[in-house]
């Protein structure tokens, strides 16, 4: 049965973080039975873009500090990778992101080393899924001996929920993400790129930082919500399991782990879940705000005003009051349906993947529903989840 160990830490102080990350590997079996001395231990952690620990936008980086000198003093050479999702001027941010998340200061300062996914090779695999795709995933996966990924716990406006299972995304280097996008708009097929992924390349452990975590439309225009939890499990879906559920929802809210769940990629019944550490039930998080898009599938009763909604489905649009130019949604947007210079988005073209969404740092692109009948189908289905 797999295991998920919950830990309550309520603050980033290194001491605090170092001596409950340590117990609670201890209780899956402890770090002898990962790591061995001169191994090389790849943390991948959750790097969108180039934003700041305090956002909850990524693995913040004390998390980060403390993963690298727990694994130090086991002996371990330490590499930390990742690659940001988005362009700028035909680039992928990776290298700024390093910069303005810590990560570089914390390689610097603990003796890690960086690892750029964008430009440290690539290995071709199999897409399980589709024979006639071959992904190119990030080399540094591929030769450490032990790849640990530390996924941050958010809310996401188009997959509801990113945890363990979607933070592999970034092992697919540079721009070559925005083809996935393309590819697979809706969530459920998403699903499908990330669970090749996951069979792709090894993924040893998941270690999320729910210190604080990301409520409302994350993955980075959300607020900050103090969460103070740490989640470690071998197995990706049966984490995420545990961590929806602190939200009150089930795997049937999250299309990308239904997908997985379809695919076998680990446990997905909470029954068949052991759960260790400090609690012997999941704990909720009270008042975390789910993100606009989300539609409870206990409530699919309410079926007429749930075909409204999406009929008039949420759509993006460039806020011009906050909007900086930076062109990143421009430019990553993967079917080319936003202007450059008015930030008008052609709805033809729009495929709804809600890059633009998640990828400017500026919180600038809001996901607003114009028609009123859907404005009124929101607030009468808001007011029966009640
Ligand atoms: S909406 Fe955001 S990403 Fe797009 S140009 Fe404006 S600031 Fe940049
Ligand atoms: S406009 Fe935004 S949501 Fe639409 S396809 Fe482009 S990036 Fe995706």
């Amino acid at each position: 049965m797999a295991k998920v160990v919950i830990k309550e830490c309520n603050s980033y102080e290194l001491n605090q973080l170092i001596s409950k990350i340590n117990n609670g590997i201890e209780i899956l079996g402890g770090w002898n039975k990962y790591l061995r001395p001169g191994f090389k231990v790849l943390l991948k952690v959750n790097m969108i873009g180039p934003k700041s620990s305090d956002s909850a936008g990524v693995t913040h980086c004390e998390f980060v500090r403390a993963l690298v000198r727990i694994l130090k003093e086991q002996g371990c050479i330490v590499w930390i990778g990742d690659s940001s999702g988005g362009a700028i001027g035909g680039m992928a941010p990776t290298a700024r992101s390093f910069k303005v998340t810590g990560y570089e200061k914390i390689a610097l300062e603990e003796g890690a080393v960086i690892k750029n996914f964008d430009k440290e090779g690539v290995v071709e695999v199999k897409a399980e899924s589709n024979s006639q795709e071959k992904m190119y995933l990030a080399k540094p996966l591929f030769d450490a001996d032990v790849v640990i990924n530390v996924p941050k716990f958010k809310t996401h406006s188009a997959a509801i929920y990113t945890g363990a299972v979607k933070n592999v995304f970034g092992c697919v280097p540079g721009l070559r993400k925005a083809k996935y996008h393309k590819m697979a708009p809706s969530p459920e097929d998403f699903g499908q790129v990330i669970v090749d992924i996951h069979r792709g390349a090894k993924f040893h452990l998941h270690i999320m930082d729910g210190v604080t975590a990301m409520q409302g439309e994350g993955p980075t225009a959300g607020e900050v919500y103090q969460a103070n939890k740490i989640l470690i499990s071998e197995d990706p879906l049966a984490l995420d399991t545990v961590a929806i559920h602190m939200l009150g929802m089930e795997i049937a809210d999250v299309p990308i782990l239904k997908t997985a769940q379809k695919r076998k990629l680990g446990e997905s019944k909470l029954e068949n879940i052991i759960l260790k550490g400090d609690y012997e039930s999941v704990p909720r998080l009270e008042k975390f705000k789910l993100p606009k898009r989300f539609r409870s599938s206990k409530k699919r009763n309410h079926k007429f005003l749930i075909k409204v909604i999406d009929f008039f489905q949420a759509r993006p649009k460039v806020n011009r009051n906050k909007c900086r130019n930076c062109n990143v949604c421009v430019e990553s947007c993967p079917v080319k349906a936003i202007n450059i210079e008015t930030k008008e988005i052609d709805y033809q073209k729009c495929i709804e993947c809600m890059c633009c969404h998640e990828l400017c740092m500026h919180k600038a692109v809001d996901l607003k529903n114009d028609k009123i009948l859907a404005r009124v189908a929101t607030f009468f289905y808001n007011l029966v989840q009640r």
